[in-house]
């Protein structure tokens, strides 16, 4: 990790742990990409490491991201996906190419074309954005509970009930402002 910049939050769903690199869109937003070699930190530990990244990548990977953003939303409310947004995922995921691998001990790895090629890593996460808001998927598009929030995130819970992106940042965070406000109502029960 570099120094200086915001941490990653990583989840286990690849499209959405890519759009969680922009938290509290509703709030004061925070970019964890904010340079081409925070993206190439991204992508390395994301499984799809790169050798380098020019600013029109990183340009183009965020217009993917909030493009996976929009149209992830819209599928957790059940509105019409925005075609803009569908036009740049659709064109992100052709214009890659990366071979899934098996290894020996029986992982998925991803094999891009060149090292160089951001757009190869680019056309993963747009067809991994693409298998869960098509549904093929097992699990639900939910949108974060968080108000400052709201990220589209990927509910693999059994109960599928589950409220917030990130249960250690928004989870968290609920969950303490919950037991101040009760603090404050009932002063003397609290503890
Ligand atoms: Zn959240």
């Amino acid at each position: 990790m570099r120094a200086g910049f915001p941490d990653f939050r990583l989840g286990n769903v690849l499209a959405t742990s890519f759009t969680g690199t922009l938290s509290e869109r509703h709030g004061d937003a925070v970019e964890r990409i904010p340079t081409p070699h925070r993206l190439v930190d991204w992508l390395a530990v994301s499984g799809l490491a790169v050798d380098s990244c020019t600013t029109a990548q990183l340009d183009l990977a965020r217009e993917l991201r909030e493009s996976i953003h929009a149209a992830a939303t819209a599928a957790a409310i059940q509105d019409a996906l925005p075609a803009s947004a569908v036009q740049v995922i659709n064109d992100r995921s052709a214009q890659g190419r990366a071979a899934a691998i098996l290894t020996p001990e029986g992982k998925r790895q991803w094999r891009l074309s060149s090292a160089s090629c951001v757009e190869d890593a680019l056309s993963v996460i747009a067809a991994d954005a693409i298998s869960i808001i098509s549904g093929e998927r097992d699990g639900k598009l939910a949108l974060c509970a968080s108000p400052t929030c709201q990220a589209a995130f990927f509910d693999t819970s059994q109960s599928r009930t589950r409220k917030w992106c990130d249960m250690n940042t928004c989870g968290n965070r609920q969950k303490k402002a919950r037991f101040h406000a009760n603090q404050r109502k009932n002063p003397r029960s609290a503890e």
